[in-house]
Formats: C-alpha cells, sequence, structure tokens
C-alpha cells in the first residue's frame, strides 16, 4: 500500500479532493491544493477523515446467520437464496437497495446484474431520499438529468440564492467558497430561503423565513414578478422552450400579487419585495437548492419552479448563473450516470423501448427489465408485504434512514432472504441480516465518484483491507457468475467496470445523451490509476464542458426546454403550530448519516453530542419545555426522545431534529421512525421536511452520565445515549426504573481495579462515584434525580489527559464542580481545534473581542475549516446583548 494517495471524501456531494499522507502518529488528512471542487480545503469531517480509519466496528468476515463462513459460501448462499425465489417467484420478488456511498464501478455491476441479468428493475439507491426530485425535475424540464452549472458559477454570480439548503453545514466547503467570493465582492448579494435561521443564513442579505412547505408559492411569485416587471428573456423563450404560457398562468393563479404571496407564506411584503427586486434585476443568478426543497410531496414541482424562473430569463448555461440542484451524497451523482434509480436504464437511458434495446444490445442481456421497478419507499412495503422475498442491501441503513422505520425493520425481520453488504458490524440493518458481507471502507476501495458539477474523481486506497472485505462491484459480479452469467461479469478490476461503462455512454449517442465520457472508455489501467479529475461531458478528443445548454439545446426530440405549470399544493399533513408542530430534519455540521464514521473521532461527536430538538423559546415557553431537559415527540407513525436545545432561529410553530442518530448510539432517538411514508408522486422521495409532531416535556425519575475508558454495554434508562469523548466513553442516561441500589449498579457497571470515591445523598437523589487507578481517572458516576441538574461534562472529561488526579481533582469528582484552575471549557464549537464555547465567551468578554476573525487570531477557532464561522457570530452577537 502507499505511504500517500490522493484521493475523494467520501461524505458529501461537493466531492472534495483529499491528499492522505502517513506519518510517525498515523494517517494525516489535508485538502488537495490542486482538486477543483476545493482547492484546498476541508471542512470538519473532512479534516478528521484521519481519525475515523480504524478497524473497530468493522465487519471483517462473510457471516450466515452470525457464524463465519468463507466467501465462497457465503457468495453461493446469496446465489442460491436469490435463485431460489427467482424460480419460484419471479424477478419482482427479487431487490437491490444500494447506496450514494457507492463508487460507481460498484453502482454499475449491481445495476447491470439486476436490470440486463436478473431481469427486474427493483434496484434503487438511497439517493432516492435526498436528489430523486431534483433528477426528476431536470428530465421535465431539460429532457435530460443534467446539473447545468459548475462551482466556478457560485463565485461568479452576482446572487447566489440558497433554497431549502443549509449549505454551511450540509456542503461546507461549497458554502465556504461563496463566502469568500462575498468577501472578496461585496456587491455580491445571498438570498437564503429557509423557515429556519441557519448557519447559512449568517452572510444573507435577504433570509426569506417562509412558512415550511409554503416555496412554490414564493417561486411562482417570483415569476409573475419577473413578467410583470418586463424581464422575461423572451427571445429565449421563443427559441427555446415550450410552454411558458401555462406555467405563467399556474404561477398567476396561485401567486397572483406581492401582498398575495407574502400573507401564504407569511412573509414581510417589504423583505419579499427586496429578493424578488434582487433576483429581477441580477443577470448573474445562481439558485441552489437542496433537500429543503426536494424532500416534499410536491419536491419535482418545486425543483421545476426553479428551473422555470432560469428559462424564463434565459439564465443558464452562461457563467454566474443557473439552476443547482446539488447532492447530498459523494456519488449520488454517479449512481444517477449508471442507473442506481430504479426507473433508469444505466448511461442516462430510461424505459424508453428504443433505449432498452439498446441497453440489452450493449449487455447481451438475455431478460432486459423492460419497465422500471420499485422505488425505495415501494420497495420496503413490498418487502414487508412479502411481493419481495429476498433483498440485498449495500452500504446503507434502511431500518434507519427511510420513514416509518420501525415498519421497515419489522419487514426485514419477517423476510425470507436479506443480504446486506457493509464495512460496519452493526447497524440496525445489519442486525436483521441473514447473510452479512464485509465490504471495503473508505481507504481501501479504490474506483471513482461523481460530484455536484459532473466532475468525476478517482477514490484511491491507500489501507489494507480490513479483515477479508472485498470490493462490492466485485461481489455482484460473483453473484452474477454464481447465477450463469461469467461472461458478463467478467471484470479483471475496477478500471475493467469503469471502461465498459465510459464505452456505453458514447455507444450509438449520436448526441441523444448529454452524458458522454469519450476517451474515457479506452484507459488503460495505468491511465486509470492515474485519472485527474475531469468533467462530464467529454468530446471525442477529451474537451470537457462546464456549463450546459447556452446554446439553448436541450434533449427533449425536440431539442426544446418545457416549462412546467407548477400549481403549489401544501406539504400532505399539516401542523396546526399549537398542538402539533411542524418537524424539519436535517443535517448536523460534524456528522455524516448514521454516525458509523463521524462518530468514531471525538473532536466530531463534541460539537452536539446528543440527539436534540431545536425548539423556538416561545413555544419552549408554552409547552413547558426546558433548555436541555429532554422532550417526548410524538409523530403520526412514531416516537422518539431528544434534549431540547432553545433557538430563536427556529420558526414558532417548527421544530429542528437531526438526522443522524441510530440504535447503535442511541435509545429511542431515530427521528425518522416519527415520519410517515409520504412521497412526491413523480420522484417518489419522502416528505422529510415536513410532519406533525407533539412535543412535550419528557420528565425521567432520574438522569445519569456515565465516564468510562472501557466502552459500556446494556445500560438502563428509557433515554440512553453512547458518545466517543477524547480518551473515554461518556454515556448519558435518565429513566424511570431503576436500580434498586445505585452504589451496587455502578460498582457493577464501571467494575475493575482501583480505589473507588463515593458519595451518596440519598434524600436528594444524588449518587456519585469514581474509580481510580494508579492515580489515573478510569471511570465516574454522577447520579441526580429527574428534575436536578448535573454537573458539566468538558472539565471532567478532561481528566481523563491527566496522570495523576490530585486531592483537589478528587475532591471536584465528589462534589461535581470544577476546582479552581480547572478550565471547563464548555461544548465544542470549533473542532478543528476543540475550542469550548465557554472559552470562546470568556475571549469575548475579557478582550473586546468583535469578529470572528479576532476570535481566531487568539484562540485559532474558525481559521482551518470555516465551519464554525457562523457560531462564533452568533455568540459574539448574543454575548455583547448579554452583556
Ligand atoms: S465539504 Fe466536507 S464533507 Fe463535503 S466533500 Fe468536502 S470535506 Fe468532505
Amino acid at each position: 500500500m502507499p505511504e500517500a494517495a490522493f484521493t475523494t471524501c467520501p461524505y458529501c456531494g461537493v466531492g472534495c479532493g483529499v491528499e492522505v499522507t502517513r506519518e510517525a502518529d498515523g494517517w494525516k488528512v489535508r485538502g488537495d491544493d490542486a482538486h477543483p471542487a476545493n482547492l484546498g480545503r476541508l471542512c470538519s469531517k473532512g479534516a478528521a477523515l484521519g481519525e475515523t480509519l480504524s478497524p473497530d466496528g468493522r465487519l471483517l468476515y462473510p457471516e450466515i446467520g452470525g457464524q463465519r463462513v468463507n466467501w465462497d459460501t457465503a457468495l453461493d448462499a446469496v446465489a442460491d437464496g436469490f435463485r431460489q425465489v427467482i424460480e419460484k417467484h419471479g424477478p419482482q420478488a427479487v431487490a437491490f437497495y444500494v447506496s450514494g456511498q457507492l463508487l460507481t464501478e460498484d453502482y454499475y455491476v449491481a445495476n447491470k446484474l439486476m436490470k440486463g441479468f436478473i431481469g427486474s428493475a427493483n434496484i434503487d439507491t438511497n439517493s432516492r431520499l435526498c436528489m430523486s426530485s431534483a433528477v426528476a425535475a431536470y428530465k421535465r424540464a431539460f429532457g435530460t438529468d443534467t446539473v447545468p452549472v459548475c462551482y466556478e458559477d457560485l463565485e461568479q454570480a452576482d446572487l447566489v440564492v440558497f433554497a431549502g439548503s443549509n449549505a454551511a453545514w450540509a456542503h461546507p466547503v461549497l458554502y465556504q467558497r461563496v463566502a469568500a467570493a462575498k468577501r472578496k465582492r461585496p456587491h455580491m448579494k445571498i438570498a437564503v430561503i429557509d423557515p429556519r435561521r441557519t448557519a447559512t443564513s449568517d452572510i444573507a442579505d435577504w433570509h426569506v423565513a417562509l412558512k415550511p412547505g409554503s416555496d412554490a408559492v414564493l417561486l411562482d411569485g417570483l415569476l409573475v414578478h419577473l413578467a410583470d416587471a418586463g424581464k422575461l428573456d423572451e427571445t429565449f423563450i421563443a427559441a427555446h422552450t415550450e410552454g411558458f404560457d401555462a406555467a405563467l398562468d399556474a404561477a398567476r393563479a396561485a401567486a397572483p400579487t406581492l401582498d398575495a404571496v407574502a400573507a401564504a407564506c407569511e412573509l414581510d411584503p417589504h423583505l419579499l419585495a427586496g429578493f424578488y427586486a434582487a433576483f429581477t434585476d441580477t443577470e448573474k443568478v445562481v439558485t441552489l437548492w437542496s433537500q429543503g426543497l426536494n424532500q416534499s410531496s410536491s419536491g419535482v414541482d418545486k425543483g421545476n419552479a426553479v428551473i422555470n424562473l432560469h428559462l424564463a430569463t434565459g439564465r443558464i448555461g452562461r457563467p454566474g448563473m443557473g439552476p443547482f440542484s446539488i447532492t447530498g451524497q459523494p456519488n449520488a451523482m454517479g449512481g444517477r450516470e449508471v442507473g442506481g434509480l430504479a426507473n433508469q436504464l444505466a448511461a442516462h437511458m430510461d424505459f424508453a423501448p428504443a433505449d432498452v434495446d439498446r441497453v440489452r444490445r450493449f449487455w447481451n442481456a438475455p431478460r432486459i427489465a423492460a419497465a422500471p421497478g420499485l422505488k425505495a419507499v415501494d420497495l420496503f412495503q413490498a418487502v414487508t408485504s412479502g411481493a419481495v422475498k429476498a433483498v440485498w442491501i449495500v452500504a446503507t441503513n434502511p431500518a434507519f434512514s427511510l420513514p416509518e422505520a420501525d415498519a421497515v425493520r419489522a419487514g426485514l425481520a419477517g423476510c425470507e432472504l436479506v443480504v446486506v453488504s457493509d464495512c460496519v458490524r452493526d447497524t440496525d440493518t445489519v442486525r436483521e441480516a441473514h447473510i452479512r458481507l464485509p465490504a471495503l471502507g473508505w481507504g481501501e476501495k479504490g474506483g471513482t465518484v461523481t460530484n455536484s458539477e459532473r466532475c468525476i474523481s478517482r477514490v484511491r486506497p491507500f489501507l489494507d483491507p480490513a479483515g477479508e472485505a472485498r470490493p462490492d462491484w466485485w461481489m455482484f459480479a460473483e453473484v452474477g457468475r454464481r447465477l450463469g452469467y461469467a461472461d458478463a461479469f467478467d471484470f479483471a478490476d475496477e478500471a475493467a467496470v469503469f471502461r465498459e461503462y465510459a464505452d456505453m455512454t458514447n455507444f450509438e449517442n449520436d448526441d441523444t445523451r448529454d452524458l458522454r465520457l469519450g476517451p474515457l472508455a479506452t484507459l488503460d489501467t495505468a491511465a486509470y490509476a492515474d485519472l485527474q479529475p475531469v468533467q462530464w461531458p467529454l468530446a471525442d478528443d477529451g474537451t470537457s464542458r462546464a456549463r450546459l445548454f447556452a446554446d439553448g439545446r436541450f434533449y427533449h426530440p425536440d431539442r426544446r426546454a418545457r416549462f412546467v405549470a407548477v400549481t403549489p399544493r401544501p406539504p400532505a399533513r399539516a401542523a396546526n403550530g399549537a398542538d402539533t408542530l411542524v418537524l424539519n430534519t436535517g443535517r448536523l455540521r460534524d456528522q455524516w448519516h448514521s454516525m458509523s464514521r463521524t462518530a468514531k473521532t471525538a473532536r466530531l461527536t463534541a460539537h452536539r453530542p446528543e440527539p436534540f430538538v431545536e425548539v423556538h423559546p416561545d413555544d419552549a415557553r408554552r409547552l413547558h419545555l426546558a433548555d436541555g431537559g429532554l422532550a417526548h415527540l410524538l409523530g403520526a407513525d412514531g416516537e422518539m426522545l431528544a434534549r431540547v436545545r432553545l433557538d430563536d432561529g427556529q420558526r414558532p410553530g417548527s421544530v429542528f431534529v437531526p438526522m443522524h442518530w441510530s440504535d447503535a448510539h442511541a435509545r429511542r432517538a431515530r427521528v425518522n421512525a416519527l415520519l410517515g411514508t409520504i412521497t412526491d408522486p413523480i420522484s417518489g422521495q419522502p416528505e422529510f421536511k415536513h410532519a406533525p409532531v407533539v412535543v412535550a416535556p419528557w420528565r425521567p425519575h432520574w438522569q445519569a452520565f456515565l465516564l468510562s475508558r472501557q466502552r459500556l454495554a446494556d445500560l438502563p434508562g428509557e433515554y440512553a445515549c453512547e458518545v466517543r469523548a477524547k480518551g473515554h466513553w461518556r454515556y448519558e442516561l435518565a429513566g424511570d426504573g431503576k436500580p434498586a441500589d445505585w452504589g451496587v449498579w455502578v460498582h457493577d457497571t464501571l467494575r475493575g481495579s482501583g480505589e473507588w470515591l463515593e458519595y451518596a445523598d440519598p434524600t436528594g437523589g444524588r449518587f456519585r462515584a469514581a474509580r481510580l487507578r494508579d492515580g489515573r481517572l478510569e471511570a465516574a458516576a454522577f447520579v441526580a434525580r429527574g428534575d436536578s441538574t448535573l454537573p458539566e461534562r468538558d472539565w471532567l472529561g478532561r481528566m481523563y489527559a491527566e496522570d495523576h488526579i490530585d486531592d483537589a481533582a478528587r475532591m471536584s469528582l465528589l462534589v461535581g464542580r470544577p476546582g479552581k484552575g480547572m478550565v471547563d471549557a464548555g461544548q465544542s464549537v470549533c473542532s478543528c481545534f476543540s475550542v469550548g464555547l465557554n472559552t470562546i465567551i470568556e475571549a469575548i468578554r475579557e478582550h473586546d473581542l468583535q469578529t470572528p476573525e479576532a476570535i481566531g487570531a487568539l484562540l485559532q477557532a474558525g481559521t482551518n475549516c470555516g465551519s464554525c464561522v457562523p457560531e462564533l457570530r452568533r455568540i459574539i452577537a448574543e454575548t455583547r446583548v448579554a452583556g
């Protein structure tokens, strides 16, 4: 294995280039200066990649029924299982559910096997949950699933509109590029359309905090405003589009006047007028949208409402302008290219008879699927109903991530054959698997990914495989061979897979499809290994195009784009803002999906260690929710527990819960268990951004936290959360039923040799204990009644770095307060330099710091990835108001 590698970050759709080098104290990760996506930058997650490479938690060997087996046995069992179901029930009774985490080569082989050779299109991807509405919107408008812009457009625009996107946290490096461009060109304007004030709003000239779910009215109103202001590009509309009049009529019916829009969206008319005027009067506009629009029961229409604006003004295909949906996952785009969605064939071909025939001939496929398969939500409902009897789930965790997650888990439990390939040993889904296949993880696997600007980058291995882990594409190829298709799956390596895929993009293309990889189809293995980031489409001479459609030629048969008439539809399930609040879900700055990697590093867990619900202070008062207390959330389809965080950036009547906690890290904290299976009728994307929920205080009889150098298991409490901290594990617990004797329980749970310190106050319900060994802190427990407070965690956690716990520190352990000279830095704000909230507040007060730059100069916070800068600005404002 090499001592260094240039590879690609495995997290978000920005697709940053990463340079990894082996140094004396482990792998070091830095941004690749030459990669066009990030030009050397990394966010907090990317910067911490080197700390996530440990083999702990990995699935290392194939298993059947929990027993280790060899690869041949496991693959034979998979092939036999699928064959038997297909023979008995037909190909529609089997399915694959794959992931935007897969590399393009993995995706390609999985898709080829299912659609070309098994003969079913029942392969869908978890990208269905994040960008399938944008795919459908592009296809309706352009006749192709093509993002027409590039990242540089965001820097060259005079107005960037973030619509339903908290890019500062979800796509941090791209957001930092925009923020830097705005610093350089202060006349550049930013608008953020989001009910919530997020970190992205930090640089906004207009924060359009609209009523949740009213986006389509806002966008329709803007189309009307452009028309009434005489700012349409009539020439472009006439020469290159169809359907404008119907789209404008629909918009007028829904949003006739600015005042009507302001009323429907519950916005200040002056703010709305300012935003509309800016959009109308600015030529170079990029509208970047993300899950806030996509994860809706009318997400496709919302995407088309955005695209309508750019078609109406001809602002597409030229520098600094265009509609831009950004993908959530590192290779959601690659999946779109090779047919990872159940309603696509590979290489941007569909289920039109001519496409089916072309793919059949290219693959020499005996029984190619001729019709779309089941989309994610439908697929797992089919598992539950028994219509799908064998499912292979790859690199994703649907028992956690799909709506009605409890029902998905129950469906898997009753399924005849569940195969899971993953690099992680314990997820909600892996627990349900009959056959487990260990997959290579990041750092071990090689292939390509495509980021949100159509840039293909190499993912390169630099680590030996963990245990017997193998590539995902190899597993599919091996099963394909065992099913009798050896010739079609005779790939020597991932380079061979890539060549075949690239060749397919060129096959009978004749400019009927813009996805073309041209000369990449003939890359030899060495050239593939050395492939530098490159954007598609590629001409035969290798020239690539950063932007599309400047020539007004689209990919409908008549080469004209389509306006779509958008009649806004409200969210499927209403909340009244009083008894029921609007539940919105999303990502955190320092976590990735179900945290299987990001929770491995204390730097990242420190920012938001526990599952939480963010509530506006007015709602909290009304509902008797205390900041830092626990809340019970009841949705139509499930319930959860979460810590309460007050945030006046929340829109009253709405709450926000992060998506990340699964059963592997917390008890009763899976937010998707609350959400119903409401989906967009075209894309099948779930409505994750709008669900009615009842939020009430949850007052346990007792609460506790434990600190331990050893990982613990089987802890009590209705609420339980495990947090990786520096040098130790931390467990937050709360419940009603409790152990008969805390002292006995703590000794049993934190058992080990050494000296015990103990304090008990049975009347006050308090119990504290610590175990020291050789002068160092080994474990500690702090128990209190449910209505009292527990000590702060930061200063206690810091004791794990001490070689000797002195008498003063022992006393602090017993009284639960930091002693003189002990630092309580508070909850982490800057993950890169581990700078806590208390440290920052103290510095602001002591040195009268007024800017994030001043904080950075003193404490380093915010000077590396910059992801915490919006938070620093907010802390400055709050500290100065508080005096
Ligand atoms: S923005 Fe962060 S998470 Fe996204 S690709 Fe770049 S480093 Fe990775």
